[in-house]
């Protein structure tokens, strides 16, 4: 189970990952809990499909569902919305409030829910969700972490969340790190190294970029194969994802080459799994959770 706060994070976030996966015979369910409706035209050749508009919240709602149902299918998985409304990135000094009624205000518990019960009926082994930062610091980005958060500790507990179906404990918890400094200076060395023009050097150097902490990649999953379902699934996020832009700025062949993994932080475990050395890495999110089930 992949949990993402907004259509198109899915795509952007260990996309191939989940493609790989569900090639494999894994049932993989990304569970969305927002509907996108905050989210402004980040693509300037993105036109409205006939027939819809992108002004109103119900509008963008709309054709973000669009957008998502293909990216869904470029992906391979199945895909589950939980219903809650975008925050929106709030911008500006001071920072407006957020949205009346949005995902981020709405009480933990009461956010929760529909998560633990989207948990207890599909009963996931493996949950992948954002670290407690939020990965990047939208509003939803973090609350999307609390709430996976909890599912993951309160699903298996018969005593939570009563009238949610019957407990489930996930075995593994993973965030994502797709946009590790270590990902972005590799590929930003290999293509100065092949005479390309890097789309990273400015954020490599930038302020924001050193104030956002490192945190511990434990895995590392071999996903260049999916690369073109990742990116079908990207380019299905059309009010979203410039196909000229930065997701698309470094030739694929490089990327294989040189940064051929999705990144992640193993966060809990229920499961024995083997000591590492610094350096060491897992490869397979159901290390551990295959004998396990089996046996
Ligand atoms: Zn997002």
């Amino acid at each position: 189970m992949a949990v993402h706060a907004h259509p198109d994070d899915e795509s952007s976030k260990g996309a191939a990952t989940t493609a790989r996966y569900a090639a494999e015979g894994v049932e993989v369910l990304v569970v969305t809990c927002t509907g996108g409706e905050r989210g402004d035209i980040l693509n300037p050749s993105f036109e409205v499909p006939q027939g819809h508009e992108f002004e109103s919240v119900e509008g963008r709602r709309a054709v973000r569902r669009l957008e998502m149902a293909q990216a869904t299918e470029a992906l391979g998985v199945r895909h589950r919305w939980l219903g809650f409304v975008d925050s929106g990135l709030p911008e500006g000094d001071p920072l407006p409030p957020l949205p009346e009624g949005s995902f981020a205000l709405v009480p933990l518990e009461e956010a929760a829910a529909p998560l633990v019960q989207a948990v207890r009926e599909f009963r996931p082994h493996v949950i992948t969700t954002y670290d407690p930062s939020g990965g990047y610091p939208h509003p939803d980005h973090i609350k999307c972490h609390e709430v996976s958060f909890e599912a993951f500790h309160a699903a298996g507990d018969p005593d939570r969340y009563p009238g949610t179906g019957e407990p489930w404990q996930p075995l593994k918890l993973y965030y994502n790190h797709g946009f590790s400094m270590a990902r972005f200076r590799a590929v930003h060395e290999a293509m100065q190294g092949a005479g390309l023009e890097s789309p990273f050097g400015e954020w490599i150097e930038s302020h924001d970029a050193r104030e956002i902490p490192e945190r511990q990649v434990t895995t590392l999953v071999p996903v260049a194969d999916y690369f073109p379902q990742r990116d079908a699934a990207l380019t299905a996020h059309a009010s979203q994802i410039d196909p000229a832009g930065f997701f698309f700025a470094v030739p694929r062949d490089l990327e294989a080459d040189v940064w051929p993994w999705d990144e992640y932080e193993l966060a809990e475990s229920r499961v024995p799994l083997p000591e590492r050395a610094a350096g060491e890495y897992e490869h397979d999110l159901f290390e551990g959770v295959r004998s396990g089930v089996l046996a």
